[in-house]
């Protein structure tokens, strides 16, 4: 089947069949990781409200199609976070070039490539959370397990539709051979290989992500709508860099459905002005600002679908309903309440990670394996 992106980046390529494939075949071992807004949005599939959280059911019903691991893909947003903050806190205590643009959104990525390539020194250098999460599984937890990376399948459910294109860049290739992430699935697709499964989907008991890379902190689940990538930063990167305790989380200024948001916000006696952009026609007012040196942001965060990912391509359709994305975005901001934990840098498995096998975040071996490079699309 072939499904329109509605930011008219991509077509959906299927690729149900392939999963099958991985899953029937003894010689892999098949990972699968499931993005932020996922989970606040598959339920409507199965004839649920908008905006209920079916994270449980979801983890379920993977484990019954016979994943061998099911990871969250919130754990490497955590450490999206540990990455782009100390990248930031970097470029202001080093004079590196800002603003500093996130760098989660492969639409945008690719916009920004062929619209803007004089300016590819701005976005940030980190991959995006499921990328992150499949070169981690095939280095880390290879290791951990004693397996060949190369009999590890790694499937990302996403509400995307440029993430299958995104799994592609060989700028992203851990080698040749070996892809970060293998196959990209989206929501959609996976209700429908939950259906051909013959899987009750509102009759499953409620499962947890498995260990460690399963883990996550609220400041992950936001990821998966407007705002929420900076919001995230923000607990983290105030921490960096005044030492003290963020108190009140919420960073409310970002949040919304207005398609450019602004916000000054003080740390460490220096206002850091801050920008929140959803659409690529916004995006591009913008960064032709800063291309005509007049834009004073320090940090911009860009997504490609209206809402963010809770709009993305790959997910069940809301036919532009702003309030079935308000629903999703609600049921975002109650996961988020609802975690015991809610700054990336007090995720304990992601504190791990760093001490027996990253080293320093922004350091080297995280560069091998968390960060990328940009490729300009046309001559400047
Ligand atoms: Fe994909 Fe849209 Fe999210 Fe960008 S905003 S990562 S295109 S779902």
């Amino acid at each position: 089947c072939l499904a329109v992106c509605p930011t008219g980046a991509l077509t959906e390529v299927d690729q149900v069949d392939k999963v099958w494939k991985a899953l029937n075949d003894p010689n892999q071992f098949v990972v699968v990781q499931t993005a932020p807004a996922v989970r606040v949005a598959l339920g409507e599939e199965f004839g649920l409200e908008s905006g209920t959280v079916v994270t449980g059911k979801m983890v379920a019903s993977l484990r019954r199609l016979g994943f061998d691991r099911v990871f969250d893909t919130d754990f490497a947003a955590d450490l999206t976070i540990m990455e782009e903050a100390s990248e930031l806190v970097h470029r202001i205590k080093h004079g590196g070039r800002l603003p500093l643009l996130t760098s989660c959104c492969p639409a945008w990525v690719k916009f920004f490539e062929h619209q803007f390539p004089d300016l590819l020194d701005i976005p940030s250098t980190c991959k995006s959370p499921h990328q992150m999460l499949g070169s981690l599984t095939k280095s880390y937890y290879a290791k951990t397990l004693g397996i060949d990376p190369k009999s590890i399948t790694v499937v990302s459910v996403m509400p995307c539709v440029a993430k299958k294109y995104e799994a592609a860049r060989p700028e992203l290739a851990q080698s040749a051979d070996t892809a970060d992430v293998d196959i990209v699935i989206t929501t959609r697709e996976l209700a429908r290989m939950i259906r051909e499964a013959s899987i009750h989907f509102d009759h499953l008991k409620d499962q947890e992500f498995d260990y460690p890379l399963g883990e996550s902190t609220g400041a992950a689940v936001i990821f998966g709508t407007t705002g929420g990538v900076l919001e995230a930063a923000l607990r983290t990167a105030y921490e960096m860099l005044t030492g003290e305790t963020l108190e009140k989380v919420e960073f409310e200024a970002l949040r919304g459905m207005n398609g450019i948001k602004e916000a000054v916000i003080p740390i460490a006696g220096h206002d850091y002005r801050i920008a929140v952009i959803h659409g690529l026609g916004n995006a591009r007012s913008v960064l032709e600002k800063i291309r005509a040196g007049e834009s004073t942001y320090d940090v911009i965060e860009i997504m490609a679908c209206p809402g963010g990912c809770i709009g993305g391509g790959g997910q069940p359709y809301h036919h532009g309903n702003m309030e079935i994305l308000k629903h999703r975005a609600a049921a975002i901001y109650r996961e988020d309440r609802a975690k015991p934990l809610r700054k990336s840098h007090e995720n304990l498995a992601i504190v791990a990670l760093y001490k027996d096998y990253l080293g320093d975040p922004y350091g080297e071996r995280a560069h091998q394996l968390l960060h990328t490079t940009y490729t300009p699309r046309r001559k400047i």
